[in-house]
């Protein structure tokens, strides 16, 4: 049987050439499928204004994304607003075995230990982001929102990537990795989409409101 683990022990056997080639073919197979499975769905999403500000800052700096949600809530929608941008590594997960964790109108029936099973499955990315459907009245208040154009036009707005972090910025990076013990692997990610989201604001520094952001995208440990 195939499975994700054996194929990891190869990798440590293959040549570079080989595993180049490999690197090359999952992602065109990622490709692949955010096409596959997001063909049929429109684009243009009604609410889910944090989710689209999401796939801005993805598009904009190149960085994979997994949508976490449950049935019905917009992750594919969202993975086709991402496509349509020319981003397709793109993932999507349910949160949890009943499907309702981070929906404030549900309540999870899962225990700790479930979720922390469930959730070392989840597709890991660089940029995490909870998919929770709009509520009705929500709906009705919010019908369009911001369009596929407008966010291509701030996409299309961005400045250079910043070198630097402001003193404040590089405080709260300090005071993060200490808070929620971040690896360093973690912190790599959250300053690079950090430099995107700088980029995006026009800025020539990266200060603490965009590491903030770029915070609140990592993955869950
Ligand atoms: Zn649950």
């Amino acid at each position: 049987m195939i499975t994700s683990k054996n194929i990891l022990n190869e990798l440590f056997h293959l040549s570079d050439g080989d595993l180049a080639d490999l690197s090359t073919r999952v992602k065109h197979e990622a490709h692949r499928r955010t096409l596959a499975a997001t063909e049929h769905v429109g684009s243009e999403i009604i609410g889910l204004e944090m989710a689209k500000r999401v796939v801005t800052v993805a598009v904009g700096g190149g960085h994979s994304v997994v949508f976490v949600g449950r049935e019905g809530s917009g992750k594919t929608m969202l993975r086709a607003l991402a496509a349509q941008l020319g981003l397709t590594e793109t993932f999507e997960a349910r949160p949890c075995l009943c499907g309702n964790h981070g929906d404030p109108h549900r309540r999870c029936r899962c225990t700790e230990r479930q979720l922390v099973s469930h959730q070392r499955h989840w597709p890991r990315a660089e940029i995490f982001c909870e998919v929770v459907a709009p509520s009705e009245r929500e709906f009705r208040a919010n019908l369009r929102g911001t369009s596929l154009d407008e966010i291509r036009a701030v996409i299309d707005r961005k400045g250079a990537v910043p070198g630097s972090f402001d003193a404040a910025a590089d405080s709260l990076l300090s005071y993060a990795i200490r808070e929620f013990g971040l690896r360093l692997p973690v912190v790599d990610t959250i300053r690079r989409v950090a430099r995107t989201v700088a980029a995006l604001d026009r800025s020539d520094v990266v200060t603490s409101s965009h590491l903030n952001e770029a915070i609140n995208y990592r993955m869950p440990d």
